[in-house]
C-alpha cells in the first residue's frame, strides 16, 4: 500500500499548525512549528493571497494528514459520510474519530496515530476479545478495546499510556490504564473535537 514517507514535520509546517504526528516530540521545544513556523521550501517565507479554493484545499489536506489518510482513502470516508443521515461534515469527523487506529491512539496505547496504526497491524489489539488488525475498522459505541496480553509488557505501549494518562482522556472514551483496556462509549459530539478543524470547508470543496 502507498505510504507517505517524507518528513512529518514538513506537513505541519505546510499547514502552519501542529498536527501532532510525532508523539512526544510534538510536546517539546524540538517541534519544528516552534522553531520554523513557515511552509517548507525555497518560497516558504513568501506571503501571497490565498483563494477560496486554496483555503478549502488546505483544510482538507490538514484533516487528511491529521488522520494519516491518503487522498483515495479520505475520499472513500467522505463518500460514506455523505450518504449517511445528518450533517456531512459531522459524519465525516465521527467516522474519522471512530477508526480503530484513532481510538487506540486516544486511549494512549500508541504515542501517535501512525504508531497506533502499526500496533493494530502487528496484531496487538483486541476488540471485544477478538483480534482486529485493520486500522480503518470503524468501532461502534460499547466496543471494548484491549492490548493483547502478549504485548502488555511492551515499553513503548506502557510509556505512551503513562503520558496519555497524565494528559487525560477524551470524555467519550473510558480507559482503564492498569489493565490496558478501554471502552468506546459513544460517538464524539462536535464540541468534543478540536475547534481548529473546519470540516465544512471540506464539504464545500468536494461539493463543487
Ligand atoms: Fe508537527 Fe509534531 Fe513535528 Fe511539531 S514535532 S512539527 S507537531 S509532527
Amino acid at each position: 500500500m502507498a505510504r507517505y514517507l517524507e518528513s512529518k514535520c514538513k506537513l505541519c509546517r505546510r499547514e502552519g499548525e501542529k498536527l501532532f504526528l510525532k508523539g512526544d516530540k510534538c510536546f517539546t521545544d524540538k517541534c519544528a512549528i516552534e522553531r520554523r513556523n513557515y511552509p517548507p521550501g525555497q518560497h516558504g517565507q513568501k506571503k501571497g493571497r490565498i483563494s477560496d479554493y486554496g483555503v478549502q484545499l488546505r483544510e482538507k489536506q490538514k484533516i487528511r494528514r491529521i488522520y494519516g489518510l491518503l487522498e483515495k482513502q479520505f475520499r472513500i470516508v467522505y463518500k460514506k459520510a455523505d450518504t449517511q443521515r445528518g450533517v456531512t461534515g459531522d459524519n465525516l469527523l465521527q467516522l474519522l474519530e471512530s477508526r480503530l487506529d484513532n481510538v487506540v491512539y486516544l486511549m494512549g496505547f500508541g504515542s501517535s496515530r501512525a504508531e497506533s496504526r502499526q500496533i493494530v497491524r502487528h496484531n496487538s489489539i483486541l476488540v471485544n476479545g477478538k483480534r482486529v488488525n485493520i486500522p480503518s475498522y470503524i468501532l461502534t459505541p460499547g466496543d471494548v478495546i484491549e492490548v493483547d496480553s502478549k504485548c502488555k509488557e511492551q515499553l513503548r505501549i506502557k510509556s505512551s499510556l503513562q503520558t496519555a494518562d497524565d494528559r487525560g482522556f477524551p470524555s467519550w472514551i473510558e480507559v482503564d490504564p492498569k489493565n490496558m483496556k478501554g471502552t468506546y462509549k459513544n460517538k464524539p459530539d462536535r464540541a468534543d473535537l478540536p475547534s481548529t478543524i473546519n470540516e465544512s470547508l471540506v464539504v464545500e470543496l468536494y461539493s463543487k
